[in-house]
């Protein structure tokens, strides 16, 4: 039964076969609520949806290969170099291009012990031995990273905060990881929901890599932006390495239709912090009644939590994924991670949203009547 709404084991044989994929109708007929892929929860404000309906007229010519006005946009938003900055496909596809430039069959690639599934992925279509340091407190653990460096590790992916735990390494940390690493290996540190951490945060983010020949930062639009639809991310990256990227990117990689919703999303920034807000005070409402339940969330820096059941197992994880699905048509994700069983993820939507998820939770606690 459970097994119809989340997927079985991960295996690279089935990519498409991803975790929270419904795949039977909802017993109540309810509307579905998916919060299974941290999306906002938001449709595009009026300058975004704006924009991408005055591009759509120009759908005939390519967007421009190097997204000049998009990476002005960005630099000019993040005071950084336009010309130390390449946008992808989603930054789903520069993970994959700096793997291409810098991995070899063999060759080590280093994340912790719960980091994001797309990192094995990555690691895995290179041919790459995929190395994983242990975590503590379900946090990534520098030391253990730093452990884990040998002469074949040529690459250290690290979210921070993290998917699927949320948790955060504070910046003094990520200084010691870029400190300790050999300038050999080169540091990936994946932003991708580091707005909902603090956009100062990402400032200090970008700050740690620059001047450092080694250390390439990932960002998204589609996640606080909440443009996960027309992919487009972008990576801040020393300016010796752009050559190798871009040759190693497709040509036409970032569509004409996110360029422009991602360079109007920039200049609306008011509403993406405002959005941002009010998730981060949604995050906190819902972790706080969750507690008095007795589901207990770890401490997130996302738009997200992992929760488990206070004192029980695998088996009443499993039970409340099927419960919101066919109680309250919510669809969440059902982590299924060595060590992280227990647990299950989802992504804070709107108030009403999160008002029905809490109702269908104390459902679930308080049991049939
Ligand atoms: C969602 C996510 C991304 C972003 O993926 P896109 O390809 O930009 O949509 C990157 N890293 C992590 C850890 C994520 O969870």
């Amino acid at each position: 039964m459970a097994d119809s709404i989340t997927s079985g084991p991960r295996s690279y044989l089935e990519p498409l076969n991803l975790r929270g994929r419904i795949s039977k109708p909802q017993p109540k007929g309810l509307p579905l609520v998916n919060l299974g892929f941290n999306e906002l929860p938001y449709g595009p404000s009026p300058k975004v949806a704006a924009a991408v309906a005055e591009a759509s007229a120009q759908v005939a010519s390519y967007g421009t290969p190097l997204c000049d006005g998009l990476r002005a946009a960005l630099a000019q938003a993040n005071g950084l170099d336009a010309d130390q900055i390449i946008c992808g496909n989603g930054s789903e596809e520069l993970l994959d291009v700096i793997a291409r430039n810098f991995v070899r069959p063999g060759d080590e690639v280093l994340i912790s012990a719960y980091g994001y599934i797309q990192f094995e992925m990555v690691a895995a279509r290179q041919g790459a031995t995929l190395v994983k340091a242990a975590e503590a407190d379900f946090t990534s653990d520098v030391d253990a990273l730093l452990g884990a460096v040998t002469p074949r590790t040529r690459l250290v992916f690290l979210a921070n905060p993290n998917n699927p735990t949320g948790t955060v390494l504070p910046v003094s940390e990520l200084k010691r990881l870029v400190e300790g690493m050999p300038s050999d290996v080169v540091v990936v540190l994946d932003l991708a929901y580091g707005e909902f951490t603090g956009f100062d945060h990402c400032a200090e983010v970008h700050a740690l890599a620059e001047g450092r020949e080694n250390v390439i930062v990932t960002r998204t639009f589609s996640k606080a932006y909440g443009l996960a639809g027309l992919r487009c991310g972008w990576a801040h990256a020393p300016a010796a390495m752009m050559p190798s990227l871009y040759a190693a990117r497709g040509m036409g990689s970032v569509n004409r239709l996110a360029q422009a919703a991602a360079t109007a999303a920039l200049a609306d920034l008011a509403v993406v912090k405002a959005r941002v807000d009010e998730i981060v005070a949604e995050r906190r409402r819902v972790a706080a009644a969750l507690a008095d339940m007795g589901i207990t969330a770890l401490p997130s820096g996302t738009n997200f939590l992992l929760v488990r059941v206070d004192g029980k197992g695998a088996e009443a994880a499993e039970a409340l994924v099927v419960h919101f699905f066919d109680d309250a048509g919510i669809i969440v994700s059902r982590t299924r991670e060595a060590g992280l069983e227990d647990w299950l993820r989802f992504s804070l939507g709107t108030p009403d949203q999160n008002d029905l998820l809490l109702q269908s939770a104390r459902n679930f606690m308080e049991g049939p009547a």
